[in-house]
């Protein structure tokens, strides 16, 4: 298991608090990004219509192979980390200065330099990242105009849907036997992050995923 540094060196604010900040698009902030822009399902979902839509037939787990590190976050529950280049840490999908999936970037890069802990009540709890003090200047933004211009309905019943669901499944994953882990962890990729069909919307293939997911690792415990 690792240490995510996007964790690191933020501090929280409430959602009126007066930040300043302007951005002059130096994409600073898709350098330095080693093990630090994890990907949720949601995230994941855009991203791989992203590439069917461009013309990929890849399958997401390819898709994903090409874009992104698992890394284990806690026992059996493995989650997608984009990959970087070279020493720098240079997003995988930063080109020329610019981001290559702007429309279908994942959330933590539409939220930079905030992030928030949703609770299951879709109120949250917001970060600030101060890891590039250079753009607290100029302009004055606050948490909750980020939050109306970056997130929509789908994103904050997303994350109130993770904030109900996940410390079910961890703990579901945290108690499986060791001999059953290696297959607890193939169906917790599967049902979170592959099952999906494209065309449809998003948020009732997840729900019925998970709830599929908590059943199975629910029965794995007494197998
Ligand atoms: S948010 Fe900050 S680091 Fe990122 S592009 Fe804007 S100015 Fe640069
Ligand atoms: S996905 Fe785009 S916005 Fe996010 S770090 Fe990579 S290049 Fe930057």
């Amino acid at each position: 298991m690792i240490d995510f540094p996007e964790f690191q060196n933020i501090r929280k604010v409430a959602a009126r608090e007066r930040i300043p900040f302007s951005c002059t698009g130096c994409a600073n902030c898709c350098k330095n990004v080693r093990d630090s822009i994890l990907l949720n399902p949601l995230d994941v979902f855009r991203l791989v219509k992203h590439f069917r839509e461009q013309g990929s037939v890849q399958p997401p787990e390819e898709i994903l192979e090409d874009l992104a590190d698992l890394k284990e976050l806690s026992r059996g529950f493995y989650i997608y980390v984009l990959k970087t280049i070279n020493d720098g840490g240079v997003c995988r999908l930063l080109k020329s200065g610019r981001c290559t999936v702007y429309d279908s970037r994942p959330s933590t890069c539409r939220l930079y330099p905030f992030s928030p802990d949703f609770k299951v009540d879709g109120t949250a709890q917001w970060n600030l990242c101060l890891e590039q003090p250079h753009h607290f200047e100029g302009g004055c933004v606050t948490a909750r105009e980020w939050k109306r211009r970056y997130l929509k309905k789908e994103d904050i019943h997303f994350f109130q849907e993770e904030a109900k669901r996940l410390p079910l499944i961890g703990k579901l994953l945290h108690d499986v036997p060791d001999t059953r882990l290696q297959e607890a962890e193939i169906w917790m990729l599967t049902f979170y992050y592959y099952t999906y069909s494209y065309d449809e919307p998003f948020l009732p293939q997840y729900k019925d995923n998970m709830a599929f997911l908590t059943a199975r690792l629910k029965e794995l415990q007494n197998e």
